[in-house]
């Protein structure tokens, strides 16, 4: 494997599988470039050298072949305006074949290609050899920058690695950084290792919850998820969200972490509200004795005072999902809470880290995400690392030698 910083790719063509996943609007305008920009100083970097870059992507998840809906020509004046007038962006109407091959045969240095939407071949999922040698044929270095599709074992960010040499595949810098982030909290934390696990489903969030299990000083749960733990413990949870199917699940998390001495902390009190709406009658009451009719939409003042200290006193802090309904004013205050109590223990030294989808949306909304110490742009992806699983993305690069 070799070390991007470190490389010189002066004079060659690097591919660089990136995760331009962006949303569009009707008009096909990118409403939110976050992964655009996430993968800019790897494109620079690159640039800089006096190399060229071929950038690939997936977009959407078309379903039969090639279509306009799903065509990565969309990104092209936004990528244009982000990298500025002195570089030069072309485009392939294709990710292989002539047209792709022939473009990227006459970039010069200082240029970038952008390819058509991978997706457009099924073979790209299926994860097809002849289809990932095929695109290795466009350049003489691989860089995988896609942290947020290394879950995958697709041809572009696992299988193609094996048509280059070990000194010419290499994660790029955003991918070096959410695998660095990733690994100090999960095998390298200074204890004590809170983890804050929120969201609405525990059915989604139990293999992470048992990995950190291993790990974690502290769990804290929040969110919709809480209410079936509680359930499971005799609590009265009126209409909050359950899955009547995981008490058991509940429980043994429970017993298990008083065998391995890991504190798990529920919400003492929540918010309460009589409809699942902006405009509900609200109430704050004991967590374990909700009223028939009333639902738990957020964690109580006493639960994100009780959390925020857990939080305080720790060295390492993984966050993944809200602590209640954030996107309605009524039930924010405890995601708000802890994103306080998150972004005052950072400033005191602790390394914290908010990753998977809702939780980042929170810190961006609450403008705590320049108060972390890292916010990963992986959802499924970071879930995953944390389950304890292989990613194939990161295996493809560094399990080779
Ligand atoms: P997840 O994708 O599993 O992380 O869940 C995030 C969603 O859970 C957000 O849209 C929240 O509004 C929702 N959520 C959080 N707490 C609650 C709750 N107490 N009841 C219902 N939904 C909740």
């Amino acid at each position: 494997m070799a070390t991007f910083s470190s490389f010189n790719f002066k004079g060659l063509k690097a591919l660089v599988r990136v995760d331009f996943n962006v949303p569009l609007n009707e008009a096909f305008e990118v409403t939110d470039d976050t992964r655009m920009t996430a993968a800019l100083p790897t494109i620079r970097k690159i640039l800089a050298d006096g190399g060229s870059v071929i950038l690939m992507s997936h977009l959407g998840r078309p379903k039969d072949g090639p279509s306009e809906k799903y065509s990565l020509k969309h990104l092209l004046p936004h990528l244009s305006a982000l990298l500025g007038k002195n570089v030069p962006v072309l485009f392939a109407g294709d990710c292989i074949g002539e047209q792709a091959h022939l473009t990227a045969s006459m970039l010069r240095g200082g240029e970038v290609l952008l390819l058509e939407n991978l997706r457009f071949y099924k073979e790209e999922e299926s994860g097809d050899p002849g289809f990932a040698e095929n695109l290795s044929w466009l350049a003489d270095a691989y860089v995988n920058d896609a942290f947020g599709t290394a879950h995958r074992a697709h041809a572009s960010t696992a299988v193609i690695a094996d048509f280059f040499p070990a000194d010419r595949r290499m994660f790029g810098l955003l991918m070096e950084a959410e695998v660095a982030s990733a690994e100090k909290v999960l095998h390298q934390s200074e204890k004590p290792f809170v983890a804050i696990i929120g969201g609405a489903k525990v059915s989604d969030k139990i293999l992470i919850i048992e990995n950190l299990l291993e790990r974690a000083t502290d769990i804290i749960i929040g969110g919709g998820m809480a209410y079936t733990f509680i359930k499971a413990r005799g609590g009265k949870i009126g209409n909050s969200l359950c899955e009547d199917d995981r008490l058991q699940t509940a429980l043994d998390i429970i017993e298990k972490a008083q065998q391995k001495g890991v504190n798990i902390h529920l919400p003492s009190d929540s918010v309460i509200a009589d409809k699942f709406d902006a405009a509900a009658a609200t109430d704050i009451v004991s967590s374990d004795a909700v009223p028939d009719g009333w639902m738990g939409l957020d964690i109580g003042p006493e639960a994100s005072k009780a959390f925020a200290e857990v939080i305080k006193r720790s060295k390492t802090i993984l966050w993944n999902g809200p602590m209640g309904v954030f996107e309605m004013e009524k039930f924010q205050s405890g995601t708000k809470a802890i994103a306080e109590a998150v972004a005052e223990s950072t400033s005191s030294g602790a390394f914290s880290l908010v990753g998977g989808g809702d939780s980042v949306a929170a810190v961006n909304r609450f403008g705590f995400n320049d108060q972390v110490s890292y916010v990963s742009t992986g959802g499924g992806a970071l879930l995953e690392y944390f389950e304890g699983k292989e990613l194939p993305g990161i295996a493809a690069i560094t399990s080779h030698t």
